[in-house]
């Protein structure tokens, strides 16, 4: 063991998961530590290793801990969701958003009413219609 390569005695969480040696410069290792064993295993189980080496092999070196995080972030979602996945939390999203703007209407509406008409009574004005 040579003390200038400090992760030789440490195996990266893929390469522990993958049972493999991990060499200095493993291309895990950066973005799977090796107190972070589950990282690695949600990742290998959706997109399987060679999958996220070609990622990270086609991604500048200054996004990889992004596209690391964002394939840990799919993989987990698709693991508690594997019908939808991402987009399933996608869709819920877009629907409350869609639901916000509904509501911001009709309170932009009441307000242009009230404003317009302001020696009315408050309960003069529609109340808001939930669907
Ligand atoms: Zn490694």
């Amino acid at each position: 063991m040579k003390s200038q390569e400090p992760r030789s005695s440490s195996s990266c969480a893929a390469c522990k998961f993958l049972k493999r040696r991990c060499t200095p410069n493993c291309q895990f290792a950066p973005y799977f530590r090796s107190d972070e064993p589950k990282k690695f295993a949600k990742v290998h189980k959706v997109f399987g290793a060679s999958n996220v080496s070609k990622i990270l092999n086609e991604v500048p070196e200054e996004h990889r801990e992004d596209a690391v995080n964002s394939l840990v972030f799919e993989a987990e979602v698709r693991l508690q969701d594997p019908v939808y996945g991402c987009i399933g939390a996608i869709a819920s999203l877009q629907h409350k958003m869609v639901e916000l703007q509904h509501d911001l209407f009709l309170a932009r509406s009441r307000l242009a009413c009230f404003l317009d008409h302001p020696t009315l009574p408050l309960d003069h004005f529609a109340p808001f219609h939930y669907p």
